[in-house]
């Protein structure tokens, strides 16, 4: 039990390039400096490298004898549009944009991998080092995959990782199953007819059918879904109107839906849109709702996290491995990646004294220390999948 030595020894070195990272944000697919800093880092590895899939996506190809097995591991590189309240030296360079999700860690703990594993060359078949644009809601996984990623790239198995700050530093979650939830947006328009404050007979009022809207929606979850499924609607925006003796033409109603299967999704799509029809309709107004699935539930393979459990476990010894988490209401869009190869999402804890800030918080940092551990995880994943001389599993 422990970590990887040779990737312990480079602590330092990945330590200045998450930095780097968190310093320089850029927003989902416009990652250029990213993507150039991943390709000449692969490169300098002696690593293939293919650019431009998904738009600024990077892929690293490593090859050992002539097995066909293959792995993929994957991280993730967009910042988010939040203006950084911390002050130290490293914090944006750019205002507004900020690696507030810890995705400066995730590329840079795959690269620790790659630069161990180019140097060490300890397995037999190939590594696909993914690294993907544009988690953060809009559609890097999915431009990766239509670009042919797995085509190009096959895979057998599919790992990827995400920093956890409520777990403690060291700490790894990897569970079977539904681990995060399907996540989509709704926006309603309700068109009514505007006019004098005064005289509201002579208008159709969209506020009085938006709120009668928003109360009804409460009645989804609590009265469509079934017990045992979870879910959560919120309405999040309800824009309408900009004077005090104007009754508006019209009123938008935003929010969000999470659950955990795709059929409840659906369910909850059916009811909104019937609620809305239904309720504009008996106040002579008319609703148009769009509801736009921006997530797919992660599922985990069993398999693929029993293996990356006890991965996991080989490096932080059984205490310090959580092989069953409840799902979080989070989304994530390796779904996307999950549906096509079977893998696993793993967790890996952030949280000491000095790390305690949640994910998407102005004042987040990723922790430094856990880039051994999840460097550690990819490469120690890869050693055992593709052991050499096993062929294989
Ligand atoms: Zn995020
Ligand atoms: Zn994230």
């Amino acid at each position: 039990m422990a970590l990887i030595d040779d990737i312990v020894a480079t602590q330092d070195e990945m330590k200045r390039w998450r930095r780097d990272l968190h310093a320089h944000p850029e927003l989902g697919f416009t990652e250029h400096r990213t993507a150039d800093f991943v390709a000449e880092k692969l490169a300098s590895f002696g690593i293939e490298v293919f650019r431009g899939i998904g738009k600024t996506g990077v892929v690293g190809v490593l090859k050992v004898g002539n097995e066909t097995n293959a792995v993929g591991l994957r991280a993730d590189m967009d910042a988010l549009p939040i203006v950084e309240e911390n002050g130290f030296e490293h914090r944006s360079r750019h205002a507004g944009r900020m690696h507030a999700c810890g995705h400066d860690g995730h590329t840079t703990m795959l690269l620790g991998a790659a630069r161990y594993l180019a140097a060490t060359r300890n397995f037999r078949g190939q590594v696909n080092f993914i690294f993907q644009p544009a988690e953060e809601g809009i559609g890097g996984a999915r431009a990766m995959i239509a670009d042919g990623l797995f085509e190009q790239f096959p895979c057998d198995v599919l790992f990827a990782m995400h920093n956890a700050p409520a777990l403690p530093l060291g700490e790894f979650g990897a569970s079977p199953g539904t681990v995060a939830a399907a996540g989509a947006f709704f926006d309603i328009d309700v068109r009514g007819v505007g006019g004098h404050g005064a005289f509201p007979d002579l208008t159709v009022d969209p506020i009085v059918v938006g709120a009668e809207l928003v109360t009804a929606i409460q009645s989804v979850v609590a009265r469509n879904v079934r017990p045992a499924d979870a879910a959560v609607v919120s309405v999040t925006q309800f824009h309408a109107g900009d004077a005090y003796n104007v009754i508006p033409g019209t009123a938008r109603l935003s929010g969000t839906i999470r659950t955990f299967s795709l059929d409840v999704m659906q369910l909850i799509e059916r009811r909104i849109r019937a609620l809305a029809n239904g309720i504009a309709e008996a106040h002579g107004a008319t609703a148009a709702v769009d509801v736009r699935t921006i997530f797919h539930p992660v599922v985990n393979d069993a398999e693929a996290a029993g293996f990356a459990a006890d991965v996991c476990e080989s490096l932080v010894g059984a205490n310090r491995v959580k092989r069953k988490l409840p799902p979080g209401t989070g989304s994530e869009d390796f779904s996307f990646m999950l549906e096509k190869v079977p893998g696993c999402y793993v967790l890996l804890g952030g949280k000491d004294d000095a790390h305690t800030a949640a994910l998407h918080n102005p004042g987040y940092d990723f922790n430094d220390d856990a880039l051994v551990y999840g460097a550690s995880f990819f490469a120690s994943a890869v050693e055992r999948r593709l052991r050499a001389g096993a062929g294989g599993r």
